[in-house]
């Protein structure tokens, strides 16, 4: 996860062969720098993957792919509310609920409810091994928790303290809005995910797109963390944050 937040969305898949990133939320200098970090450069990147339109995915995506014109796949209805500053680049649209391949990465693509025009979550595979990836969801339905069943990576969206939200500085139209089933999820939900339905055989679980000011990274930790412990589970816990990238995780 190379940024993960409200304020900007960026994650970094890649095989020997294929060099994917999921959403597009970083300037193109930070993007850069946080890739250089790990020994990758923007030029390296082989095609962008959009989960939905918010800002905080694809604030940093018109002007990557003016820089580097790589295609971006994203849904038939998510397409048309891109602003590409007159240059669009190669879009390759799908329908939400199917899957496809870039290079050696299989992709599963499915709706989320969420308050966008069509978002998604995505599962990718290669090489025997499955990463989940969704974020941005009033809800976990059970339609989605069958897709990411098998993941040896899952990253959820863990993204506000039920008790911080009501009491913290947003307007009440907005709190009801994070809170809705088309919002984002609470800490408690994801902890009651984790200790009922989470895949025991998931190697690593990253928590993010915590919210600046309804959460805690510490919260969020020791939520998840005491849902594992009492199924007794060795799951490597990650707390995904704005603004450092997570380490890199190698199968
Ligand atoms: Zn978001
Ligand atoms: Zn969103």
């Amino acid at each position: 996860m190379l940024a993960s937040g409200s304020s900007g969305n960026c994650a970094l898949l890649a095989t020997e062969k294929t060099c994917l990133l999921v959403d597009a939320g970083l300037s193109f200098k930070e993007l850069s720098k946080r890739l250089a970090a790990i020994g990758e450069e923007p030029g390296r990147i082989d095609a962008i993957v959009i989960t939905h339109e918010h800002s905080d995915h694809i604030s940093g995506l018109a002007r990557f792919t003016r820089k580097v014109p790589v295609p971006v796949y994203l849904t038939r209805l998510t397409a048309p509310s891109i602003d590409w500053e007159n240059a669009t680049p190669r879009i390759e649209s799908f329908q939400a609920g199917t899957s496809f391949a870039i290079g050696d990465i299989e992709i599963d693509s499915f709706t989320i409810p969420h308050d966008a025009i069509d978002p998604v979550g995505f599962c990718f595979r290669a090489q025997g091994v499955k990463v989940g990836l969704v974020t941005d969801l009033g809800y976990i339905p059970d339609s989605i928790k069958f897709h990411l069943r098998g993941s040896h990576v899952l990253m959820l969206e863990s993204n506000h303290d039920l008790e911080m939200l009501k009491v913290g500085p947003y307007p009440w139209a907005v709190k009801q809005r994070v809170m809705s089933r088309n919002g984002h999820l609470a800490n408690d939900v994801v902890g009651d995910f984790v200790r009922h339905e989470f895949d025991s055989s998931t190697a690593t679980l990253i928590l993010g797109h915590l919210s600046e000011h309804n959460n805690h990274p510490e919260i969020v930790r020791l939520v998840a963390q005491q849902a594992l412990d009492r199924r007794g589970l060795a799951t490597k816990l990650v707390i995904a944050g704005q603004k450092e990238a997570t380490e890199v995780f190698q199968f």
